[in-house]
């Protein structure tokens, strides 16, 4: 084993906990410094999801992917912030208190997986695990002016992260640059046996930037209202830029794309009114030794709880599963979902890839979104691809008022090595 130490300038309070002393091993990754969001279980390092619910609680297993990272020689140097048990677009929902954006610091950094985008952007680290529920990769990924990928449903193992939605996330790797994002994403990816939903589809592919002939579709609905002009503006230069690469776009379009947000709010909040039962402040926190501490620690728990965001998701969720509503919310938020599968799967026919906006505008300054549906709102380029379960990554392709635009790339189910080559193709060939 070798060892480094990682005492980093946190300015921008990317992370929760760190490693001061962290040890690695052999193996493709060896010494490339990762760090994990805080909703990823570490053994014997705390993990709180940035919420009093978890404060003082040290995971007795390691997720999957920390396994396969610290197997692969990776140096696990800290936890970062988030939105509270992912529930937000900025940071701002964390107990810890805000993320900055490290390119100015009055600006959110996105969210949730913000500390992860922050950390990387400031170049604490070389990579980050993020995950993604409804864009909580992509969003900081764009407004941090990295790298960031969901990939496909299935193809990176669940167990250790914290679920939020399970049947829309993914964990997923965010980068400085592609090359170090697909390595990362090759040690990730596979098959694993504690997770029912995982798929056996490895990923062992090496960046290509031959996009000769690639079919490119550009639905309107992701340039619609509440879309910066400028912001739509550069993301269609960019997909200029992949045309002169050999590429050939096309509009096309996503009907379904009106029910998404809804859909996805729906059914994230009734998955979370589940998942999140579990924590009642008995079994997860500190560890507690006798009667009495164990009497004082539920009883703390208790009166912690949780965030105003996650109750108001929680009390959404319980509210439309309840009986009578069932039917009204859960119901219909399924039938929008197959909707918008179904408009994918007639897409990608004509198209091996979709682009778009990754998020409407540039990052937000802090304070400006305080009306949590406004919030909400920002999320409705990202959450598609979360319902249908395809990959979808963010790659940085221009400015607008000196802050990062992210260009989105979606792809047909297990094709992520096809938006990885041409994010590839674009930042080789942007250069
Ligand atoms: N921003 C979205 C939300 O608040 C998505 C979060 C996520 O992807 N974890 O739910």
């Amino acid at each position: 084993m070798k060892k480094l130490t990682f005492h980093p300038d946190d300015s921008v309070h990317a992370f929760i906990t760190t490693v001061p002393e962290v040890s690695y091993g052999d193996g493709p990754l060896s010494g490339i410094t990762v760090a994990i969001k805080d909703n990823i279980s570490t053994r014997g390092i705390e993990t709180t999801c940035a919420s009093k619910m978890l404060k003082g609680y040290i995971p007795p297993y390691d997720a999957h992917v920390v396994t396969l990272l610290k197997n692969a020689g990776a140096a696990i140097v800290g936890k970062t912030n988030m939105d509270e048990f992912g529930m937000g677009t900025s940071t701002e929902n964390s107990v810890y208190g805000p993320t900055l954006n490290p390119l100015d610091h009055n600006r959110v950094p996105g969210g949730s997986s913000g500390g992860s985008a922050a950390a990387v952007a400031a170049g604490l680290v070389d990579c980050a695990i993020g995950s993604d529920t409804g864009g909580s990769i992509r969003c900081p990924a764009s407004f941090c002016g990295i790298i960031g990928l969901k990939p496909t449903y299935g193809r990176v193992s669940r167990y250790g992260l914290i679920a939020f939605a399970n049947s829309l996330e993914q964990i997923g790797p965010m980068a400085r640059d592609v090359i170090t994002l697909s390595k990362l994403y090759s040690v990730m990816a596979g098959y694993d046996p504690r997770d029912g939903t995982s798929v056996d589809k490895p990923y062992s592919h090496t960046p290509s930037t031959d996009i000769d002939g690639l079919r490119i579709g550009v639905p309107d609905e992701f340039f619609g209202e509440g879309v910066n002009p400028k912001v739509a503006e550069e993301v269609k230069k960019a997909v200029d830029t992949l045309e002169s690469l050999g590429a050939k776009a096309e509009p096309c379009s996503l009907p379904s794309m009106k029910y998404a947000l809804s859909a996805c709010y729906v059914i994230s909040t009734c998955e979370a009114s589940s998942n999140l039962a579990r924590f009642d402040g008995i079994r997860f926190g500190p560890g507690v030794e006798t009667l009495k501490s164990w009497h004082d620690a539920f009883s703390d728990h208790r009166k912690a709880g949780f965030g105003k965001e996650v109750r108001r998701r929680v009390i959404l969720g319980t509210f439309s599963l309840a009986a009578g509503y069932y039917g009204r919310y859960y119901q219909k938020a399924q039938t929008a979902r197959q909707l918008v599968r179904n408009d994918f799967h007639r897409l990608f026919k004509d198209y091996d890839v979709i682009a778009s906006p990754t998020m409407p505008d540039i990052a937000f300054r802090f304070g400006k979104m305080s009306d949590p549906l406004m919030m909400y709102l920002s999320d409705i380029l990202t959450v598609p691809a979360n319902l249908a379960g395809i990959p979808a990554l963010s790659l940085s392709c221009g400015k607008v008022d000196g802050m990062p635009v992210g260009l989105q790339l979606m792809g047909r189910h297990f094709e992520d090595e096809r938006i990885i080559d041409t994010a590839f193709a674009f930042e080789q060939g942007a250069v």
